[in-house]
């Protein structure tokens, strides 16, 4: 029986070649492609900087570093995310405030963030789940009023390729900075890898010199280390595969969106809800199931390896010893009760589709 996991990357013969050749090159890390990669994430975001990292998660960190958070300050973003949305504060000595979510999208709710904004509140941290943008014009709206400078850092880790309002997530049209990730898992991949965009010279700087170390050079040989950097440097093995998969993003985005309307009229299950002002690249499919341990199961004896995005954050044992508990946002818990993600990924055929939604009516 053929197995489906919920996603899968797809390398083809260009992907091979392009790694190839800069294996065989000069430069293994942080040399031309990480330039050229940089460059084209510009071009397709239409940011005006971009700086290539070695996952999402450091993009992250180095973008909470740029923006001067530290301890004292607060940081906001959603339950239903990853762990590092919420880690990236932990890492600068910042604490995480959370912010439940609206239940059509799994996105966070900008009413949610309000509620949660305070005086120490440095950073908001949206998220866009399973690919669908975040209302950023409404989350902008929101921070505007405040006295001080609120950063917003866009975690697009699920999506590159989606657009809010016409613009490109990642454009920073309503925000400071936007962090990608290229995990095989989503839509594109660099095996690990990152990025991060902003339209701030000055953001961009510190983003260059957080991940080298604080290094500035100025002459020759010489350097000065003006901040405590990291080594969170991309290859330009990685990089090449990036320039290479990017091409095809838009050939990705529209067989995802294929799928995502195939399941949603044949499959009859509660999901998500696209709303007018996204044009997603989707990097999930959820559906919300009654039973939703049973129907794992069941499932993968069916031979469909799904996954469930995400355990609330604050229900971590590690946000616990912050005082969190189960109850505390209640949308996000009772999403993350039923919520269950189907195979989403560009190699799968029109007969797979029929033959999971076989497989998932069997079960039910
Ligand atoms: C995958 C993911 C990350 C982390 O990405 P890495 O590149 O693996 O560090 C962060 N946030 C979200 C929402 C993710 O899905």
């Amino acid at each position: 029986m053929k197995t489906y996991n919920y996603g899968k990357q797809h390398i083809d013969a260009a992907d091979c070649r392009a790694v190839l050749e800069t294996l065989k090159s000069p430069y293994l890390t942080c040399g031309p492609k990480v330039a050229e990669f940089e460059k084209a994430l510009c071009r397709y975001t239409g940011a005006k900087y971009c700086v290539a990292v070695n996952s999402a998660t450091s993009g992250l960190h180095i973008a909470m570093l740029a923006a001067g958070v530290g301890p004292g300050d607060e940081v906001i973003t959603t339950p239903i995310t990853f762990l590092s949305s919420a880690n990236c504060a932990r890492f600068v000595g910042a604490d995480v405030k959370f912010a439940d979510i609206i239940p059509q999208t799994a996105n966070i709710d900008p009413a949610e963030i309000k509620k949660h904004l305070s005086a120490k509140t440095k950073a908001l941290v949206p998220v866009h789940f399973a690919g669908q943008s975040c209302d950023m014009q409404a989350i902008k709206e929101t921070v505007k009023k405040s006295k001080k400078k609120i950063y917003i850092i866009e975690d697009a880790a699920h999506a590159i390729g989606s657009e809010y309002k016409g613009s490109k997530v990642g454009s920073c049209k309503y925000s400071d900075m936007t962090v990608f990730s290229f995990h095989p898992v989503k839509t594109i991949t660099t095996a690990e890898g990152g990025a991060v965009t902003t339209n701030s010279e000055q953001l961009y700087k510190k983003l260059l010199a957080y991940r080298s170390h604080g290094m500035h050079h100025t002459q020759d040989w010489e350097y000065k280390m003006l901040e405590l950097g990291l080594n969170y440097r991309m290859t330009d093995i990685q990089a090449a595969l990036g320039i290479s998969q990017l091409k095809k993003l838009e050939k990705f985005k529209k067989r995802r969106r294929q799928i995502v309307d195939f399941y949603n009229k044949h499959l009859g299950l509660k999901h998500l809800q696209e709303q007018p002002f996204s044009n997603a690249c989707f990097h999930l499919y959820p559906i919300l199931v009654d039973n939703r341990r049973e129907f794992f199961h069941k499932a993968k004896k069916a031979g469909l390896n799904l996954q469930v995005h995400y355990i609330p954050v604050h229900t971590q044992p590690y946000y616990r010893q912050f005082g969190y508990k189960k109850g505390d946002y209640p949308k996000a818990e009772n999403y993350y009760a039923h919520c269950v993600s189907l195979p989403l990924y560009y190699d799968l055929t029109n007969a797979d589709l029929k033959e999971i939604i076989r497989r998932i009516k069997s079960i039910l």
